[in-house]
């Protein structure tokens, strides 16, 4: 379905510029966006893509990843195709890159914003979260979920890999309550080469939503001879660090994927190692992620020490969460930062 994406602008040589993303693209009649479902139609920016999922599922809140947000609750969750990136090691380019790979094909079935809020509520879901593909891509389709979904009681998690515009940002920070965002790596040339992207607007993404007041956590794919050089992640740590060292960060293995086969799956090793780096440059809160290490995966109270949300089995299996609804510790009284209810 197309519906007007109300992001954009007229640029007076009669091209259209989408403020969606940083990847502000200006278009042409008839041209598609980096993204593939945003389009010139009628010197109009469309979404082709309104009101059609590609990817729905009911996932644990933890499968985002998102560790200090509502634990142990379900996410109801969907994606459309497209994204603005052209990541090598893309875990869903069967529906990421679907429409640049298939002369702007696209596909889904009908969701619509009271369709995705209705079934999310009956299947006792606490948060709608927009992931799968980047959601800023379909921003007019998620904000309006968000608005619906916030006045039944919802909350609202992005998952994304921090290309939002300001713009964008300041039009969701009312409705999205949460973000996962990706922090690839910490070169810019990594970004270039890898994702078709680049690091700064990557980072300055993150500064500004988190000065929205929106719950942040980060994930870093670890990918051996790529980003996983003590320096690089040592960097990463200590932006986050810099900004709030209560931001979660999670470390994920990589497995071979999509455009890159030809490198192993990350060692336990490297991802202990990162671990030990968050924990050396003084985050509150370091995850290990995509491999089997339930030590790694529970909360530990950042004062006391002591477990307070275990985690074992699968993502998101068993979660026992032993704070009260602020967040305390029912240890020593630190209250640990997140959202809890
Ligand atoms: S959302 Fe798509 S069309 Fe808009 S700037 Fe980003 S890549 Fe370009």
């Amino acid at each position: 379905m197309s519906a007007p994406a109300w992001l954009s602008k007229k640029l007076d040589d009669g091209r259209v510029i989408c403020e969606a993303c940083s990847q502000r693209c200006k278009l042409k009649e008839g041209e598609y966006g980096i993204c593939g479902i945003r389009k010139v139609e009628n010197g109009e920016l469309q979404l082709l893509t309104y009101g059609l999922a590609a990817a729905v599922h009911i996932d644990p809140v933890e499968k985002k990843p998102m560790f200090n947000f509502l634990p142990g609750t379900k996410a109801f969750s969907f994606g459309t195709v497209g994204c603005n990136f052209s990541c090598k090691f893309c875990q869903n380019f069967d529906i990421s890159q679907y429409p640049k790979e298939h002369d702007h094909q696209i596909f889904g079935e009908e969701l619509s914003p009271k369709m995705a809020v209705e079934i999310a509520l009956e299947n006792g879901c606490k948060s709608i979260a927009y992931t799968y593909n980047e959601p800023i891509v379909f921003f007019e389709y998620t904000y309006d979920t968000a608005k619906l979904a916030h006045e039944k009681g919802l909350k609202n998690i992005y998952v994304t890999s921090g290309y939002e515009s300001h713009k964008a940002i300041d039009k969701l920070a009312p409705y999205v309550d949460g973000m996962n965002i990706d922090i690839k790596g910490f070169t810019d040339e990594f970004y270039k080469e890898i994702c078709g992207a680049r690091l700064k607007p990557v980072l300055e993404c993150v500064k500004y939503a988190h000065s929205k007041g929106i719950w942040i956590e980060i994930t870093t794919l670890l990918i051996p001879g790529k980003n996983d050089s003590d320096e690089e992640i040592r960097g990463i740590a200590q932006f986050i660090h810099d900004l709030d060292p209560a931001m979660p960060w999670h470390l994920s293995a990589f497995y071979p994927m999509y455009k890159m086969l030809d490198v192993p799956p990350t060692p336990a090793s490297t991802l202990r190692r990162a671990y030990d780096i968050g924990k050396e440059v003084g985050l509150k809160y370091v995850y290990v992620g995509n491999i089997d290490d339930e030590a790694h995966e529970s909360t530990y109270c950042p004062s006391c020490g002591k477990m307070v949300i275990d985690r074992r089995g699968h993502i998101g299996q068993y979660v026992t969460n032993h704070l009260d609804e602020e967040g305390t510790c029912p240890y020593c009284g630190y209250k640990l930062e997140g959202v809890w209810h």
